[in-house]
């Protein structure tokens, strides 16, 4: 199973679980995926997370295998946000505001925010996802 952050086109965001990354793309074809918040059908991945369990009854070998899929898949999340997405560094927080309030050309960007950013951001409904990110280096 995989969880997927989705975002409806009306920008909710929200969580649902898939067998895969094929069935969401099915289901969302065939409009069986529907925003909680809505009701649209248009909706989009937005970020996925990863789901990592800690499991005492998982093998080392279970344990290592499931590191290495979420290390894959963290850097398909990064290869993909560095592809779509303008990097901001620091200015993460200001950018994604002046974006959530016209300020600017709306786009997708990424790059670092605080905590205490991250926490204002949702306050004010400003749109944004975090992920663990891997170094350059971690290949
Ligand atoms: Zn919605």
């Amino acid at each position: 199973m995989i969880v997927f952050d989705l975002k409806c086109r009306k920008s909710h965001v929200f969580e649902a679980w898939f067998p895969d990354s094929a069935a969401f793309d099915n289901q969302a074809a065939a409009g069986k995926v529907v925003c909680p918040a809505c009701g649209s059908t248009k909706v989009t991945k937005a970020l996925m997370a990863p789901n990592i369990t800690a499991r005492r009854d998982l093998s080392s070998t279970e344990q290592k295998a499931a590191a290495a899929a979420t290390l894959t898949l963290l850097k398909q999340v990064r290869e993909e946000v560095e592809k779509n997405c303008d990097y901001v560094g620091d200015r993460f927080a200001e950018e994604a505001r002046r974006i959530h309030y016209g300020e600017t050309t709306k786009r997708n960007i990424y790059g670092e925010a605080t905590d205490e950013q991250a926490e204002e951001m949702l306050e004010e409904g400003v749109a944004f996802g975090r992920i663990p990110w891997l170094r350059r280096d971690d290949a």
